[in-house]
This record gives C-alpha cells, sequence and structure tokens, in this order.
C-alpha cells in the first residue's frame, strides 16, 4: 500500500504551522476535484482491503471489521467461509462455536448475533442470495448503512453512497470538506462535491491516505500530494 510519489511534493520556501487547525476552512468543488485527481495518481491500487470471492463473503467481512483491523479480519474470513459457505450454512452454526471462530476481532458475542441474524433474515426473506438495494440491507439485523455502502458499492458496483470510517472523516475534515463529525451528515457533504461515479473508490482513496500519510497522530504533511491545498496542512508555501 506504499504511495506513489506524490503530485506536488512541497519544496522550500515553505513554513510550518505546528498545530492542525481547529476549525479548517472549507475548500471550493474545484479543489476537492483536483485532491481526487491527485490521490488517484498516488494510490492508483486503492482498493476493499478486505478479502472476499462474492457479496455474502463481503457482507460477512464487513460486519466483523467493526472495530477491529481488516488484517485482522483477513485471517479470521478463510476457515470462517470454508466452515459458513453461504447464508444458509451460517444461518445453522452453533453461537458458541461462530464466538470462538471470530473471538480474536472483538466484541464477539454481538457480532455472533449479527451474523446469525443476518444469515437467517437472508435466507428467510431472500432466498439465500444477499439483496442488493440499500433499504433491503439496511433491515437486516447488524447492518447499517456504512456496512451497506460497502457492499453495494464494492460487491454490487453500486454507487448508493460514501463510506464514512474513522479515517474518512478525520481526512475530509482536515481537508475541509465538511465540517461535520457525524457519519451521515458528512457522507450528506461529501455526496454533494464527489461525483457519484467515484463515491466508492472516494472512500478508498481517503482510508489509503489516512492509513499511510494523514495519519490520526500526526499528518506526515511534508509528504502528502495536496500539502499545498488543504487547509489543515503543517507546510504551507510562502507565497
Ligand atoms: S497530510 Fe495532507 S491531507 Fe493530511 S493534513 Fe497534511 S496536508 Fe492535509
Amino acid at each position: 500500500m506504499s504511495p506513489r510519489a506524490s503530485a506536488a511534493p512541497p519544496k522550500p520556501p515553505f513554513v510550518a504551522r505546528k498545530a492542525l487547525p481547529k476549525k479548517p476552512k472549507r475548500v471550493a468543488r474545484d479543489v476537492a476535484l483536483e485532491y481526487i485527481r491527485r490521490l488517484e495518481e498516488t494510490y492508483p491500487d486503492a482498493q476493499c482491503s478486505l478479502d472476499y470471492r462474492n457479496p455474502y463473503e463481503l457482507l460477512v467481512a464487513t460486519i466483523l471489521s467493526a472495530q477491529c483491523t481488516d488484517v485482522r479480519v483477513n485471517m479470521v474470513t478463510p476457515e470462517l467461509f470454508a466452515r459458513f459457505p453461504n447464508a444458509a450454512a451460517l444461518a445453522d452454526a452453533e453461537p458458541k462455536d461462530l464466538e470462538n471462530r471470530i473471538k480474536s476481532t472483538g466484541f464477539f458475542r454481538n457480532k455472533t448475533k449479527s451474523l446469525l441474524g443476518m444469515a437467517r433474515a437472508v435466507v428467510d426473506t431472500h432466498r439465500g442470495e444477499i439483496p442488493r438495494t440499500m433499504d433491503e440491507l439496511t433491515h437486516l439485523p447488524g447492518v447499517g448503512r456504512k456496512t451497506a455502502n460497502v457492499v453495494l458499492g464494492n460487491a454490487f458496483g453500486q454507487n448508493e453512497g460514501i463510506v464514512v470510517d474513522t479515517h474518512v472523516t478525520r481526512v475530509s475534515f482536515r481537508l475541509g470538506l465538511t465540517r461535520e463529525t457525524d457519519a451521515v451528515k458528512i457522507e450528506h457533504d461529501l455526496v454533494k462535491i464527489v461525483p457519484r461515479e467515484k463515491w466508492t473508490l472516494f472512500s478508498h482513496l481517503l482510508i489509503f491516505h489516512g492509513r499511510s500519510i494523514c495519519i490520526a497522530r500526526r499528518p506526515l504533511c511534508e509528504s502528502c500530494p495536496l500539502w499545498d491545498l488543504c487547509p489543515s496542512s503543517l507546510v504551507i508555501p510562502v507565497k
């Protein structure tokens, strides 16, 4: 996941800022589009980091990824999918057995309830097939808008919304794309700026950027391809 050479590497003269601004300035749409262009150039392989082969596997992996890293989920799912290859098999799982298999992803009791509830509803209401609409997906137990967006965008290729996770929340705030902190309100701001055909890709770009450069503790602005446009940049060009 190492980023390619940035589109606009910072070169002196610039001045360094000590701390991130509390309320970064909102940027105009043309700046946002330039962000996307540069991020696409920097992360040409940006995609979903969860391993899956079909919508069922992605839905299960996404439920498991709550409060857990994708790397950890990817360690658990191969055996899980071998034992429970579809919703019908998962619906018949013994809760204790399932808990033990997913224990290392954390919150395993709640996740077991969600997985069993989801699988049973898929079998009872959708003949064992993962549904393809936001409304149907979010009616499944344990499936919220974020999880539904992941499945629709990645497994079905439908840009129904933008996935807002912790990286998207932090990076979009720093970039001046939103001033909101609530995921639904952030998504509302982002869909107004980002072209619809890029909604799914856009969250992968921000997630890749948030993991490698715009990290939570201290962003690496001096290595950032957006340093000269970002209102939070710790390196500021001298005019
Ligand atoms: S790393 Fe880039 S996006 Fe993040 S605050 Fe610094 S300049 Fe902005």
